[in-house]
């Protein structure tokens, strides 16, 4: 069996000329990836960041005993503080918003499969089954600033988390940080930070979902969350098949559909990242659907042919296109 992890779908451009003050840059490994810290202003604060993603990582993680997750797969009954109980609140409702293609209590099923584990695996049909029966959004109960799953589910915030600590990054960073703009590069996800001195635009490059180089670069001003999933980014072979890490809740196999891979672009880390997902797992003509229902958010959609297919807000913004692209208008 061969298990290979293409990490980075998005690229951080153009590190230079930041916001006429001093650049400052940390690797930090945490949640699982490898992390690009850049802050322009006082680099003191990169400290404050990996502390940060690192209690993130302490908190969230799946296979870590001690998290806070991992106490809710136990069957514990937890008193979350404020930020994390609404992390859970907000992760649930975006994945009931999605009809459950994000599926935050998935994680009976992703264990199988053996994504968050190491322990990759096509599981049989009888264990699937029996999985699935445990799954959904709403077997997370929040009652009086509680949480605690029903029995027998367990949730994964896999396809949240990094997103959800983007957007702690950047509440750090707007309490008086010294920082005046900065670009973070969580394992592929990007958050920017305030705008540049020189008045150009960040540049974030989408990867190209098959082979080599860029599908096109997103110039975007100020504060943005850019999140891209993709089946080619983690995946492992069995038998001459491909599995990817991205599993359609409905029927517990990945998602297979005309979709190479979903960025999204928002205010808001948390949704980009849990649409990106979702979005992903819905093929394009239900995406596209979802993007005008929703609105508040943009996308660029790669199709298996290489084509792009870019939401109206987002046009203008789009450069460099290796493909044909088409706009989705609202
Ligand atoms: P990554 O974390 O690799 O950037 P994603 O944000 O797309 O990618 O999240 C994928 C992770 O989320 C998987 O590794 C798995 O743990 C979990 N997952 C897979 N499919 C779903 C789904 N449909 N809903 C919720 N979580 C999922
Ligand atoms: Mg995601």
């Amino acid at each position: 069996m061969r298990y290979i992890k293409l990490w980075v779908l998005l690229l951080p451009l153009l590190l230079l000329g930041g916001c006429g003050e001093k650049q400052h840059q940390k690797q930090v490994y945490a949640m699982d990836t490898v992390m690009n810290l850049t802050v322009w202003g006082d680099g003191s604060a990169l400290n404050d960041l990996q502390q940060l993603l690192q209690k993130a990582e302490t908190q969230l993680s799946v296979t870590k005993p001690a998290s806070l997750v991992s106490r809710l797969n136990a069957g514990e009954t937890i008193t979350p503080e404020g930020e994390i109980y609404a992390l859970l609140e907000d992760a649930a409702a975006l994945g009931e918003a999605t009809g459950g293609s994000l599926d935050i209590c998935l994680y009976p099923v992703t264990r199988l499969w053996g994504f968050t584990t190491g322990q990759y695996h096509v599981p049989g049909e009888g264990e699937l089954e029996e999985a699935l029966s445990r799954t959904g959004n709403q077997r997370l109960i929040l009652e009086n600033g509680t949480a605690r799953l029903e029995a027998g589910a367990q949730m994964d915030l896999g396809a949240v988390a990094k997103g959800w600590a983007g957007a702690q990054c950047i509440r750090l960073l707007e309490k008086n940080s010294g920082v005046s703009c900065a670009m973070l590069s969580l394992g592929g996800n990007i958050q920017t930070y305030g705008t540049k001195a020189d008045g150009n635009p960040w540049r974030i490059g989408v990867q190209n979902p098959k082979g080599s180089g860029l599908a096109g670069v997103l110039e975007l001003e100020g504060t943005w969350a850019v999140v891209t999933s993709g089946g080619y980014e983690r995946y492992f072979e069995e038998n001459g098949r491909i599995y990817t890490h991205i599993i359609d809740p409905a029927t517990g196999y990945p998602a297979e559909n005309d979709l190479a891979s979903v960025t999204i672009v928002s205010k808001n880390g948390l949704q980009a990242d849990g649409l990106s997902t979702a979005l992903y797992v819905m093929g394009l003509e239900k995406a596209a659907e979802f993007w005008r229902e929703t609105g508040d958010f943009e996308a660029v959609f790669i199709t298996k042919d290489g084509k792009l297919h870019v939401t109206a807000g987002l046009e203008e913004r789009l450069k460099e296109p290796a493909g044909e692209v088409s706009v989705l208008e609202q």
